[in-house]
C-alpha cells in the first residue's frame, strides 16, 4: 500500500473507507482527486464524483482541470443528496468539500460502512488560517489524510496557507481564485493585504496545473491591464519627482 493512495476496493470484502485530501489553495487538491479516480476507473470501479452546487467556477457538470483530466461530477444542493445520487458507485468523490455542513461527515461515515472508498478533497483552513469545518472532523475518522502544500508566492517554501488579497469579511469568495494566493506560515498574514503583482514566485500560479487555479484566474494574472494600472499609479508621482 503506498502512503500517498491505498490500494483500491476489494470488491469481495466490502471494506470501505474515508480518504480526505486537504491543502490551501494551489496546493493541487482536484488535480490529485482526479488522478485516484480515474486511477480506480482505470481499475474498472465504477465512480461517482460530487460537488457543491454553488461552486460555480467551472462548467456545471464536470471537475475541470487544465490537463483534460476532466470527469464528470454532480453538483448537489446538500451532502444527504450523496447518499441517494451515489448508486451502486464503488468510488464516490467529493470535490470543494468545505464548502457541505457538517453533515457530509455523517454521510461519508455512512457510505465507507456500506463498503465504499470515498475520496474526499477539500480546503483544511480559511483565509484567517482557521480550521475550516467539516474538514477536521472528516480528517479526524478518515483511515488517510493527505495533506498537500502549495509553494510560496513571497519566499517559494512550501505553502501552508491561502493568503487574502482584496478586502472582506467574508469566509469564503467563491470563484475568487485571483483574490488568494499561496504563502507559508512565515509570510502569511491572517488580514487581508492588497499586494502588487507580479509577486516573486507568482509564476506557481499561473502554473499551477489542474490546481484550484481557475480560468479566471489565469485570466488576471495574464491580463497585462493590471501591470498597466501599477504602472498609470507611478507615473503622476515620477512626473512630480
Ligand atoms: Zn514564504
Amino acid at each position: 500500500m503506498s502512503a500517498l493512495e491505498p490500494h483500491i476496493v476489494d470488491r469481495d470484502r466490502k471494506t470501505g473507507w474515508i480518504e480526505v485530501i486537504c491543502g490551501s489553495m494551489f496546493s493541487g487538491k482536484t488535480e490529485e482527486l482526479i488522478r485516484r479516480l480515474r486511477r480506480a476507473r482505470i481499475a474498472r470501479q465504477s465512480v461517482e464524483v460530487f460537488k457543491p452546487a454553488l461552486d460555480e467556477r467551472y462548467s456545471e457538470d464536470e471537475v475541470v482541470s487544465h490537463d483534460e483530466n476532466a470527469i464528470a461530477t454532480t453538483p448537489v444542493d446538500a451532502a444527504s443528496q450523496i447518499v441517494l445520487m451515489a448508486g451502486d458507485a464503488d468510488v464516490i468523490g467529493v470535490d470543494e468539500a468545505q464548502f457541505f455542513d457538517s453533515e457530509l461527515v455523517e454521510v461519508c461515515q455512512e457510505l465507507a460502512a456500506e463498503g465504499r472508498r470515498v475520496v474526499v478533497a477539500g480546503l483544511d483552513t480559511d483565509y484567517r488560517a482557521d480550521p475550516f469545518d467539516p474538514i477536521p472532523q472528516l480528517m479526524a475518522v478518515a483511515e488517510h489524510v493527505t495533506k498537500l502544500h502549495a509553494v510560496c508566492v513571497v519566499c517559494g517554501a512550501p505553502a501552508n496557507h491561502s493568503q487574502r488579497i482584496v478586502p472582506g469579511e467574508e469566509r469564503v469568495l467563491v470563484g475568487a481564485t485571483d483574490a488568494y494566493e499561496p504563502r507559508c506560515r512565515q509570510c502569511f498574514e491572517p488580514e487581508p493585504v492588497p499586494v502588487e503583482r507580479p509577486r516573486p514566485h507568482t509564476d506557481v500560479i499561473e502554473r499551477a496545473p489542474a490546481a484550484e487555479a481557475s480560468a479566471e484566474a489565469d485570466e488576471a494574472a495574464a491580463r497585462p491591464a493590471d501591470r498597466a494600472d501599477a504602472e498609470e499609479e507611478t507615473s503622476p508621482a515620477e512626473r512630480k519627482a
